[in-house]
């Protein structure tokens, strides 16, 4: 809902740095969350090549890297949260 909120605003011209943050952050920090609880539950299967979870659970981890590491997220939605108070 976030990502779909996040996405609708940006069609409409009204999305800010901190809500694109937030969907980013939200939506690869789950997603870390989720392929490693794949892992978990493939057990020693869950990390052989020959199944999809390795590939799934190895490409999510780069999602909190790229496009803006989920520190830089962090940065950039408390910046976007604390502006106000600093005026
Ligand atoms: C497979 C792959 C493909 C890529 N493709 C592209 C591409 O097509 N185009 C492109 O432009 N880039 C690309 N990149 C680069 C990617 O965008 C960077 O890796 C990413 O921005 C992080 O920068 P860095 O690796 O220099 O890490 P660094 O900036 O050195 O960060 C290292 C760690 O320190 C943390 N950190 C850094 N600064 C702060 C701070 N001020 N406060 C708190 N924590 C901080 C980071 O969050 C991270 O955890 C790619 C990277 C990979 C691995």
């Amino acid at each position: 809902m976030l990502t779909l909120h996040t996405a609708w605003k940006m069609d409409q011209g009204s999305m800010t740095d901190g809500e694109a943050g937030m969907a980013k952050l939200f939506a690869s920090e789950v997603l870390g969350k989720v392929a490693d609880e794949a892992v978990q539950i493939f057990g020693g299967m869950g990390l052989m090549d020959e199944g999809p979870v390795e590939r799934i659970w190895r490409n999510a981890r780069i999602e909190r890297i790229w496009e803006g590491t989920s520190e830089i997220q962090r940065h950039i939605i408390a910046r976007e949260l604390l502006r106000p108070l600093l005026r």
